[in-house]
């Protein structure tokens, strides 16, 4: 008898992103099942593993809009062989980016302190635990070396099952016009 395969390992975040790429991600439906017989996810907002191990493939939802998604990408980049940056916000900022048109100290002053609505004495959250947002909203390439993009917001489940049954095959990932699209 064959020894069963040693499935690839897979794991997932969101940065700076809404879950929109991974609740297309889903929408492969059916398909899920069979990505389960050749994969395994390690860190993902599908498991409870809390920190990235050695992987195989890195899926990475958002930019990079404050201190632990720059961590957390690190991390990623460390332990995954292939690094995947998946949707508009982790390619080019994506909608988040429009607040680079802003100053920071503006917004949060804005939408914690001056806002009409606010109980008397809010303030800008200043506890330590929070992490810190950065000036701006980066794409993930600013900060690791990316392997693959797949464009979208997000980009299609059918697209994302092509790519990934192309990655998964060790083959490079060719996305046909059809499911190609950056809205
Ligand atoms: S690319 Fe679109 S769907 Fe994906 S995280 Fe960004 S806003 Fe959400």
């Amino acid at each position: 008898m064959d020894a069963p395969k040693k499935k690839l390992r897979v794991a997932t975040t969101s940065l700076a992103g809404c879950f929109g790429c991974h609740m297309s991600f889903l929408d492969i439906d059916e398909r899920l099942m069979a990505l389960l017989e050749l994969v395994e996810f390690d860190r993902s907002p599908l498991t409870d593993i809390k920190h990235c191990g050695p992987c195989d493939l890195g899926l990475i939802e958002g930019g990079v809009c404050n201190a632990e998604n720059v961590h957390v990408l690190r991390e990623f980049r460390r332990n995954c062989k292939i690094l995947v940056a998946v949707g508009a916000c982790a390619i080019n900022g994506g909608l988040p980016a429009q607040r680079n048109h802003l100053d920071l100290r503006d917004i949060l002053a804005e939408v914690y302190h001056t806002s009409p609505g606010l109980a008397p004495g809010s303030a800008i959250p200043s506890d330590p635990e929070l992490p810190l947002p950065l000036n701006k909203v980066h794409p993930i390439h600013e900060v690791v070396k990316i392997d693959y993009f797949l464009p979208g917001c997000p980009p299609s489940g059918d697209a994302i099952w092509e790519f990934l049954t192309d990655l998964l095959a060790g083959r490079t990932p060719v996305m046909g016009h059809g499911l190609l699209h950056y809205d």
